[in-house]
């Protein structure tokens, strides 16, 4: 089946409009009419390559939401018309470790298939994403929708933004009693301070942006950082029993595990084109601190973080774009100009 799509031909090539195929639905498939999908940093690091093995043509998008169209004679858990969601994967080998475990994301097997740039045998022979009107997954992949549907373009974000820091607030037990800093108020870490609030958290936000300081306190920040700001930081010195960084740039590592209590971890999620600064061993060793890296998360937890954030009234803060913005809203979102997500409205693709 022919589709219509929003792609890359090249690194150096803006997104334009694109035919691509989707499969047929296999018996193990969900055919899914997009709604909305959400744009992610890690989009745009892949469509100009930033970072190695960009396969092209390149259509982006792994916060996908739609509806239910065809699924294949042995699924159950889908009909035709459910409201459902694909994030960054959309297949892994199903045996090893991590994948038993629940955590395909690590599959040491074939490795995660990504959502788009991975394997596949469908044409081109890589995964095609969600600036697309259709896409065809299977059903392991395929995560319930429980949000009413006048919510669904604010719910994408939830399936890359929102699981990226779900799994290591999970992971790292984010909640009461527990102080909480989020570095970098975009995509990620806005979702990061509303879901470290509602899990109990104490949290802080920190931002290099003064004008997301309102902001930050209104998605649940009890205090908010201009880390640019030194005394600012020195006030948190040694208090974190947690921080994530989402921040998409090279930087200090040191001014943050400085901020960490005994024991305190801090967390990596941002991939960022360029390595950060090698952080100095004496900012560890003399309280145990930790720095630890997490990516996306695991079906299974990807589905308790939207039942949690149904429950929750949790979504995205987002502003809506046609597709043929797309190539702006990647200029804006690299200034930080973006409050907090672009959803792109797949209707669109139809102009
Ligand atoms: P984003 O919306 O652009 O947000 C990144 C934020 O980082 C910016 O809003 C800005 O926040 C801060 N920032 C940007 N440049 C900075 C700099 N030079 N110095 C300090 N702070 C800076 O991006 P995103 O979609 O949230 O993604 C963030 C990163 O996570 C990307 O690298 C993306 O590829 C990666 N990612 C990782 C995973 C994973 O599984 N680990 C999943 C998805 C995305 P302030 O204005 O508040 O400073
Ligand atoms: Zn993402």
């Amino acid at each position: 089946m022919t589709v219509k799509a929003f792609g890359a031909l090249a690194a150096d090539k803006p997104l334009e409009a694109l035919d691509i195929e989707r499969r047929t639905p296999g018996d193990h498939d969900v055919q899914i009419d997009i709604a909305y999908c959400g744009v992610c940093h890690s989009d745009l690091h892949t469509v100009r390559s930033e970072w190695a093995g960009t396969l092209y043509p390149c259509v982006p998008g792994h916060e996908i939401v739609g509806r239910v169209s065809a699924v294949g004679a042995h699924v159950s858990r889908f009909k035709e018309g459910d409201l459902v969601g694909v994030g960054c994967m959309v297949d892994s080998c199903q045996h090893c470790h991590s994948c038993a475990e629940g955590l395909e994301q690590y599959c040491e097997g074939t490795g995660m298939v990504g959502t788009y740039n991975g394997p596949t045998p469908d044409a081109p022979g890589h995964t095609l994403g969600g600036y697309s009107q259709q896409i065809v997954v299977n059903d392991k992949f395929v995560l319930k929708v429980s949000h009413s549907e006048d919510q669904l373009a604010a719910v994408a974000p939830l399936l890359c933004a929102g699981i990226t820091l779900w799994s290591p607030l999970r992971h790292w037990n984010a909640g009461p009693g527990k102080k909480v800093g989020i570095v970098g108020i975009g995509g990620l870490g806005h979702m990061g301070v509303k879901l470290a609030r509602a899990l109990g958290a104490e949290v802080v936000a920190f931002t290099t942006s003064e004008d997301k300081r309102t902001d930050a306190k209104a998605l649940g920040a009890q205090d908010v950082v201009v880390s640019r700001n030194a005394d600012e930081m020195k006030a948190h010195a040694g208090s974190f029993d947690l921080i994530v960084s989402t921040v998409a740039a090279s930087h200090d590592l040191d001014a943050y595990t400085s901020l960490l209590a005994r024991d305190g971890t801090l967390v990596l999620v941002g991939v960022p084109e360029h390595n950060h600064p090698s952080p100095q061993f004496a900012s560890l060793i003399f309280r145990r601190k930790a720095i630890a890296g997490s990516m996306i998360g695991g079906i299974a937890e990807t589905q308790e973080m939207l039942d949690f954030c149904a429950e929750h009234g949790i979504v995205s803060e987002i502003e809506m774009i046609p597709a043929q913005a797309i190539n702006e809203a990647y200029e804006r979102m690299l200034r930080s100009d973006v409050k907090y997500r672009f959803v792109i409205d797949t209707a669109s693709l139809n102009a």
